[in-house]
């Protein structure tokens, strides 16, 4: 039994050290994990304890067509389909469906997001996705999307971003929370990156971009620029330590070297790949390289899922099933997360994910790591504490309500599909809390 302030459980702080069995002590904003004895060291075997899990890579709020219809698009297509919502969005939408999202990241033990934001089209967007984490209490990182090319209403220049870049910072959000981010090969030209990596010197913030994501970009790439699209990053001044490289699916092994010799991160998002048929990302050569590896959700399900895809999607590639250790799976949703963000590891930096391990699914309990990276779901999350707050306590979110945030949420749906010419189905909605259930 869990009392409102202290959690029992085995504390698997990273994917190395020996479980141990502790009692977390949350007060007053802060964070206290302690080895437990006695009575308490009993207890410890019906939870787990894990530092906060790190989605490197996400969308909150997005606006890609979802059901049977979309199935089989291709990611040109899926993203093309968007553009017509995006370009209707406005805060009030931004907000809504970043909320709702936030609390199916903190459900899923998330509690820190990098929040990939675009497009930045309008007056008080990233004001409107930060009010969408804070409304439940995640740690969120923007990364401020940079679109100059492509959809003609939805794109900025790259001074307008740099420019809301200098006034959200230690504003909006702690500088060192602030990525620019050129949006892809799709929606940028060569030298909007330079103009990024400059702009990013100057303002003490970092930098991000999806790259190397299907073999059409890097031939793409390759006929318009000559090099291939890694390579031209590294002419821009682009690749330093600190920079988010969202996919690298497909990389050569000039392209792996250099990502590792300049202190680039890679954020790996398996499921995502899966469902869009980009192909295998190089993790393991990257890993063997010394590059450091995160993991994102980008729109799938949970950390949780991406830890078991990300190993048997590297196993499937390489034709051996332990080309990824769940070890090293374990260590990219958690350690390595917390070093590409400047994150304290382990559970310092006051983030906590409680897990029932009475589950039949995570049972009989041979090796911890293990069987969170194999058998957890969302739905054994019972506590998540972010910087010494306890935003989800005994299953039920502390500072927000799930019902109230899907109300809203859907009915913001229904008006972006109604602005655009377009319905929803009257079964998507969800049923109100003053309804009986059917
Ligand atoms: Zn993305």
């Amino acid at each position: 039994m869990t009392t409102p302030s202290d959690l029992t459980g085995i504390a698997v702080a990273d994917a190395t050290s020996e479980p141990w069995p502790a009692t977390a002590t949350v007060d007053g904003g802060r964070l206290r994990v302690e080895g437990a004895a006695g009575d308490g060291a009993r207890h410890t075997a019906a939870a787990a304890l894990l530092p906060g899990l790190i989605n490197m890579h996400d969308h909150l709020r997005s606006f890609l067509p979802t059901g049977r219809a979309s199935e089989g698009a291709s990611l040109a297509t899926a993203i093309t389909a968007s553009s017509a919502t995006q370009a209707v969005a406005g805060p009030a939408e931004y907000r809504a469906l970043t909320a709702l999202s936030a609390a199916r990241q903190v459900r899923a033990g998330v509690t820190t997001v990098v929040d990939h934001v675009y497009p930045l089209h309008r007056d008080g967007l990233l004001e409107a996705v930060v009010a969408g984490h804070r409304a439940v209490g995640l740690r969120g990182y923007l990364a401020l999307g940079i679109m100059t090319r492509g959809a003609e209403r939805l794109c900025t220049s790259v001074e307008d971003v740099v420019a809301l870049a200098e006034r959200a910072a230690d504003v909006l959000l702690p500088r060192e929370q602030l990525y620019l981010a050129p949006v892809s090969m799709r929606s940028n030209a060569p030298d909007d990156y330079a103009v990024a990596a400059r702009a990013a010197e100057r303002l003490g913030v970092r930098l991000y971009t999806h790259i190397a994501e299907t073999q059409a970009e890097v031939d793409a790439c390759r006929a318009e620029h000559g090099v291939r699209p890694v390579e031209l990053l590294h002419h821009a001044g682009f690749l330093r330590p600190g920079t988010v490289l969202v996919h690298g699916v497909r990389l050569s092994d000039a392209e792996i070297e250099l990502i590792a010799a300049s202190g680039a991160v890679v954020a790996y998002c398996p499921t995502n790949h899966l469902r869009f048929a980009k192909g295998f990302a190089p993790v393991v050569d990257l890993l063997d390289a010394g590059a450091t590896v995160t993991l994102g959700v980008d729109g799938m399900e949970s950390p949780f899922h991406e830890m078991r895809q990300a190993i048997y999607a590297q196993g499937q590639a390489a034709g051996d099933p332990g080309a990824l250790t769940s070890s090293r799976a374990f260590d990219m949703a958690t350690g390595a997360g917390a070093r590409a963000l400047g994150l304290p590891a382990g559970f310092d930096a006051g983030d906590l994910v409680r897990l029932d391990l009475t589950a039949p699914a995570v049972q009989p309990l041979a090796d911890p790591v293990w069987s969170v990276v194999h058998r957890a779901a969302p739905a054994h999350v019972t506590d998540v504490v972010v910087a010494g707050r306890h935003i989800l306590r005994d299953g039920a979110l502390t500072v927000a309500d799930d019902v109230a945030l899907a109300e809203e949420a859907s009915s913001v749906v229904r008006d972006l599909a109604a602005r655009i010419g377009s319905t929803v189905p009257q079964f998507w909605g969800i049923p109100s809390r003053m309804a009986p259930p059917q």
